[in-house]
């Protein structure tokens, strides 16, 4: 089948074929596919979300970490970090900020540190949820047990973002220490989905060793979850990870994802990463036009900004919450679309 004829199946059906797919994933740029996925998956967005772009503040509250990814600069053997650890009062001083600003998700991300006790996270998002009834709070703190999972929750955590990184469990061993398993990751996501949270899943692209099989396996991982998120942006390299050496992934394969995952979920909530606006300095922009509607500014004080280095040349380390906010209307006008400041629950 032609690209054309792939494009509008997966439009109409919401899937393809195994061959479809790795058909429209290998495609050659040059026959214009990339130009009808973008408009197509735009077409779906504008249908379902309007030109409406959701706002999350990251507020990255730690970056200890006892995980040893081979993919992530903030991993436990990386002895060139400058560890930190925010406060309750930092973090509900970062929220405050940003509500005023107009955010009404925080997102609390961070590496998984030992130091953040369940007692300690229910009592911070206890607090947040006194603070701000009206905004979405949002975890991103790894992998739990499910009685940990549901203690955020009952606490007032309504979202968790959680990437499977990679749906091949050879994959996953090779981006991974032993001491981590693909299996662990699932049984978290389907813990997460059961006990009822809005869940964000996702990869990078052109992560070490990735295959076009891989890919395939994550879009069928995805189909199976059907995540109210998912999240995905290119593999970038750090200096201080085993994977030093390896190349960085390609924004056109990102971009392309991106289409194909609003084709394949015309409802879900997809960001355009900052991995995407680091790689090129209108990704995010090219993003939203291929389909994606969320944008995730960093609300972090601005002292520890450059300390949550997942890789390398990380944009907006140096501004204000305020100074990207203005930015980032500014951009998402420029790119056609317009920022909404509200919870921005899936359709
Ligand atoms: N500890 C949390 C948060 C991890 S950081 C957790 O385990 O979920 C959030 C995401 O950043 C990761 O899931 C990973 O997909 C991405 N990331 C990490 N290192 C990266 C790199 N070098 N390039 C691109 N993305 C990276």
């Amino acid at each position: 089948m032609d690209p054309k004829t792939l494009i509008a199946a997966l439009a109409a059906e919401h899937t393809l074929p195994d061959d479809g797919f790795l058909a429209l994933l290998t495609a050659d740029e040059a026959d214009g596919v990339d130009a009808l996925l973008f408009a197509e998956a735009d077409r779906v967005r504008r249908e379902v979300y309007g030109i409406d772009v959701y706002l999350r503040g990251l507020i990255e509250f730690t970056n200890v970490c006892k995980n040893n990814c081979f993919y992530c600069g903030i991993r436990r053997d990386n002895r060139n970090v400058s560890r930190y650890r925010l406060t309750e009062e930092e973090i509900l001083s970062c929220c405050a900020e940003g509500f005023s600003l107009g955010y009404r998700t925080f997102v609390l991300q961070g590496g998984e540190d030992p130091f953040y006790t369940d007692e300690k996270l229910v009592t911070i998002v206890s607090e947040i949820r006194k603070r701000f009834p009206s905004c979405a709070i949002t975890l991103s703190v790894g992998e739990k047990s499910r009685a940990s999972y549901q203690a955020y929750f009952d606490a007032g955590a309504d979202r968790y973002l959680l990437r499977h990184e990679t749906a091949d469990g050879d994959h996953y061993a090779k981006l991974h220490p032993a001491s981590m398993s693909l299996e662990n990751r699932k049984r978290c996501l389907f813990d997460l989905k059961e006990i009822g949270y809005q869940v964000g899943a996702g990869m990078m692209i052109g992560s070490p060793y990735q295959t076009t099989e891989n890919l395939l396996h994550d879009l069928r991982f995805l189909e199976e979850l059907g995540p109210h998120m998912i999240g995905i942006g290119p593999y970038l390299t750090h200096r201080d990870t085993p994977f030093r050496d390896m190349p960085n992934g390609s924004l056109s394969m990102t971009l392309r994802l991106i289409a194909i995952l609003r084709l394949m979920f015309p409802r879900a909530l997809i960001p355009a990463t900052t991995a995407l606006g680091t790689i090129h300095p209108k990704g995010r922009e090219m993003g939203l036009r291929a389909g994606a509607n969320v944008i995730m500014p960093n609300l972090s004080p601005k002292d520890v900004r450059k300390k949550y280095e997942l890789y390398e040349n990380k944009i907006c380390t140096g501004e204000e919450a305020a100074e990207c906010r203005v930015c980032l209307d500014r951009r998402v006008e420029a790119a056609g679309y317009r920022v909404v400041c509200s919870r921005g629950d899936a359709k």
